[in-house]
């Protein structure tokens, strides 16, 4: 059986860093990751749905409205992210939720993140893009906030000599995306962590001292691996789902794991834009489309930004106009409207917001995660007021908006954050600030299961420098 100091689960922001920093303090690392290591020749131009099926996991909410998905291999989510890496803004760290209670541990703010969020942009090489590299659909949306008065920043990417291609979510083929096989994986290793591909860990068991994880080999057959401590970074999908497996050696797990769950208050939808602002070319150009507006930040806690993206992704958007055609997402007239608009006269958009996380991860019978985003009225709020915002936007330009699956709140999403979230109260969280886990320690959590609640911008950002910040706490530990 392998005895190492750690054994971290999942190799995406929440593992990779864990991995080079004990790795760097001395520490012995082994990280077991699901997916497999992928070169950049494995990363082609094809969005169909077996290559789209080899790069992520997808699952469907309990009443399908809502489909979550992660990315997976030697990299975790990274590898076939828009990335989009963003700094959360100060508010996000003060957000109080229904009752009150402040999600963020009072210790953390902006300021007290902001050398994490530096030493992730240094390993990375983000960088703010060019003008020339924000897609034609960000300079439209960029006119359209101009039109309003309103301003919109060019984003940040570890992206260099960037081709346009449009394939970022394929995975970049020209190796112009610096994701974590490139960066801190490969630092890593050098510095003596083991990167085992292939195996999917299935439970924790504590052994007195330490932890033994069990997982399944490239082959199938059960193996258990051994750790001082475990660092869980499976996605906030999985880690409460290994948790939640785990529960038999377990009895006392924190029975908040796998509630919070928060989809980063996305809401998805698409422009229709008048002809002077034509053509959108929406399948040309990075898929996160270079810009994004705070502009209603200070009023609605939402940012907004616009995206590139194919044909099929936006057919199977589920939108309708709220005005005329097309009035139900499916059938041929809509799929005639997405052949004679898609190109020149649509593109997709994402506003985030701060909305408390009220869904749940659990485990079937099989131990298979399920999860559950309810509609509940504080959620069916906020989707109105986003829409209300966006209904502002195309009034203000002579734009149609076309929300995806309208009330029902029917879409895909890649955001989920806070089922297994720090925070100071113990009752609520059941991580400590520093992602120990409350009921077992010696057990960390530290992806977008940490994260305890939304963070207003795109999410990895904020995930990869909890992940430094709680990769010293481990350090330490
Ligand atoms: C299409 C898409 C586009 C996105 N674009 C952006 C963007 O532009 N900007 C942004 O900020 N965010 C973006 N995101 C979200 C971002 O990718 C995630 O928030 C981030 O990757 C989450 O990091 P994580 O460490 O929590 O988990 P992940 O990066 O998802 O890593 C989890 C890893 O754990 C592995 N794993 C899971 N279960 C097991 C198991 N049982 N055993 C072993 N290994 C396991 C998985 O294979 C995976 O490699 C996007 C997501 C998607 C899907
Ligand atoms: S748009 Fe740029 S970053 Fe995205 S896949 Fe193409 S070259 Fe790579």
């Amino acid at each position: 059986m392998d005895d190492r100091n750690v054994v971290i689960v999942g190799s995406g922001f929440g593992g990779a860093i864990p991995a080079l920093r004990l790795a760097q303090a001395g520490r012995s690392v082994l990280c077991l990751e699901q997916g497999e290591r992928l070169a950049q020749k494995d990363f082609v131009q094809d969005w169909s749905f077996k290559a789209q099926s080899r790069l992520f996991v997808t699952y469907t909410s309990k009443d399908y409205h809502v489909i979550l998905r992660y990315g997976r291999g030697l990299g975790g989510g990274s590898l076939t992210y828009a990335a989009a890496m963003l700094r959360s803004p100060s508010e996000v760290f003060e957000w109080k939720d229904r009752d009150g209670y402040r999600v963020w541990p009072a210790s953390i703010t902006r300021a007290v993140m902001d050398p994490f969020y530096a030493k992730v942009e240094q390993e990375m090489d983000i960088v703010r893009a060019s003008w020339s590299d924000v897609p034609r659909a960000g300079g439209i949306f960029g006119k359209m906030m101009a039109a309003m008065g309103k301003t919109a920043d060019r984003s940040m990417y570890p992206i260099h000599d960037c081709l346009q291609c449009g394939f970022c979510m394929c995975g970049c083929p020209f190796g112009r995306k610096r994701h974590l096989g490139v960066n801190y994986i490969p630092r890593a290793e050098a510095a003596g962590a083991e990167f085992r591909v292939k195996c999917r860990v299935h439970h924790l068991e504590p052994d007195g001292t330490g932890w033994k994880v069990a997982y399944f080999d490239p082959w199938n057959v059960q193996r258990t691996a051994r750790g001082e401590r475990v660092v869980l970074a499976a996605s906030a999908l999985e880690t409460p789902g290994i948790l939640l497996r785990s529960k038999p050696w377990m009895k006392d797990l924190h029975p908040q794991v796998g509630k919070n769950l928060n989809q980063n208050g996305d809401v998805a939808f698409l422009w229709r834009v008048p002809d002077s602002l034509a053509p959108t070319y929406p399948f040309m150009g990075r898929n996160n489309a270079g810009i994004i507006t705070y502009a209603f930040w200070d009023e609605h806690r939402i940012t907004i930004h616009p995206g590139a993206g194919p044909p099929a992704l936006v057919a199977a958007m589920d939108v309708f106009s709220e005005k005329g055609e097309p009035s139900a997402p499916m059938g041929v007239p809509f799929k005639h409207y997405v052949r004679d608009q898609y190109a020149t006269h649509l593109f997709p958009s994402l506003a985030i917001g701060l909305v408390d996380g009220e869904g749940t991860v659990t485990v079937d019978g099989d131990g298979v995660v399920q999860f559950d985003l309810p509609l509940t009225d504080r959620l069916r709020a906020y989707i109105a007021r986003v829409a209300g915002v966006g209904r502002q936007i195309a009034d203000a330009n002579g734009a149609e908006l076309l929300r995806t699956g309208g009330d029902n709140y029917e879409h895909g999403d890649a955001h989920p954050l806070a089922t297994c979230r720090i925070g100071d109260d113990g009752e609520r969280a059941p991580c400590t600030p520093e992602g120990e886990l409350r009921s077992h320690p010696g057990v960390f959590v530290s992806d977008g299961a940490s994260v305890p609640g939304g963070t207003g911008v795109n999410p990895a950002h904020t995930i990869a420098a909890n992940a430094e910040r709680i990769a010293v706490a481990l350090a330490a530990s």
